[in-house]
């Protein structure tokens, strides 16, 4: 059986047909423009690929309540063109499919929870970051949506002594961790993007720093059995013992947890499905929609 799958980001969406096994088998992207521009285009390159559902991961933020008469629909974002439009429902309806639709982030910690770093836990905490920072939650093995959708990019941190930009650029926030310690933030703050600063940079003390307290926070707020950290700016390997440390240093023994106290470098990890986290969570939302239509 062939499943189709759409990751759809600010820049670009990418879709992909994927099996059972849950291989991925073939995939193009598209650049997102204009929804009347780019929905067509993605609708006609699945049209030809014997897709029996499809399961979405988007940006934010989204309704996603399957009561909701704008189920899939993008809300109010300040993505030129996209606020209030519908993602799923053209989708679903011209190709004919049962569809199912999460955040970007909830898909790749569904992902990581079934098939990757958190295989065998019944909870996981998957942060990206990357453009924005964003997180998505299993907790008792299931995908935690609340009344929107967590939006932990945007919680408050404290800010770091020495700090040049402790306001951070979020537009909406002062000090979020995202307008502190996404790609674009530590661009702005130094005046280089973050793949150039070199390894010794004060930038990733800070970075560390910003996410570390992420970590302690989210400890504390979900006992997550696992933290998984991807997205761009994590490629940058030396920051997982930085991070970890800094969280460590902020619990400061409180939580007592063989698992963080004794196994931090599993506690605080890489995801286990490298890049492709996202699309393959894509893909278990489709094997999902389509098992629905089948009870
Ligand atoms: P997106 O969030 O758009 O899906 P990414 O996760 O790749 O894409 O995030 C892009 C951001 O990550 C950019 O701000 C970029 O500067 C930063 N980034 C990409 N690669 C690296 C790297 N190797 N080291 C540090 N930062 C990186
Ligand atoms: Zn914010």
């Amino acid at each position: 059986m062939r499943f189709g799958t759409l990751e759809a980001g600010g820049t670009k969406m990418v879709l992909s047909v994927g099996n059972e096994q849950n291989e991925l088998l073939e995939q193009t992207s598209i650049p997102t423009e204009a929804p009347e521009i780019t929905i067509p285009a993605m609708i006609n390159w699945f049209k030809d690929k014997n897709i029996v559902s499809l399961g979405i991961g988007t940006f934010g933020p989204v309704d996603l309540n399957s009561e909701s008469p704008t189920y899939g629909w993008i809300t109010k974002t300040p993505k030129p063109g996209w606020s209030n439009k519908p993602l799923l429902p053209p989708m679903r309806d011209e190709l004919g499919v049962p569809a199912l639709i999460d955040t970007d982030v909830n898909a790749a910690a569904l992902a990581e929870w079934k098939l990757g770093a958190a295989r065998g836990l019944d909870s996981c905490l998957y942060v990206t970051v990357g453009t924005g920072v964003g997180a998505g939650l299993v907790i008792e093995g299931k995908l935690v949506h609340g009344l929107v959708h967590p939006e932990l990019g945007h919680m408050i941190l404290r800010q770091e002594p020495g700090d040049p930009a402790p306001d951070g650029f979020c537009p909406y926030h002062k000090g979020c961790l995202e307008g502190l310690a996404s790609g674009p933030a530590i661009e702005k703050r130094w005046g280089m993007k973050a793949q150039y600063l070199s390894p010794d940079h004060d930038a990733w003390k800070l970075e560390a720093a910003y996410l570390g307290q992420m970590c302690m926070n989210a400890v504390c707020a979900f006992s997550p059995e696992k933290i998984i950290l991807g997205g761009g700016v994590m490629q940058q390997k030396h920051l997982f013992p930085m991070i970890r440390r800094k969280t460590l240093e902020l619990l400061n023994g409180y939580v007592q947890a063989e698992e963080i106290l004794n196994h931090i470098d599993s506690f605080i990890a890489e995801p286990g499905l490298g890049t492709k986290s996202g699309a393959t969570g894509a893909l278990l939302l489709a094997q999902q929609a389509y098992e629905e239509t089948m009870k």
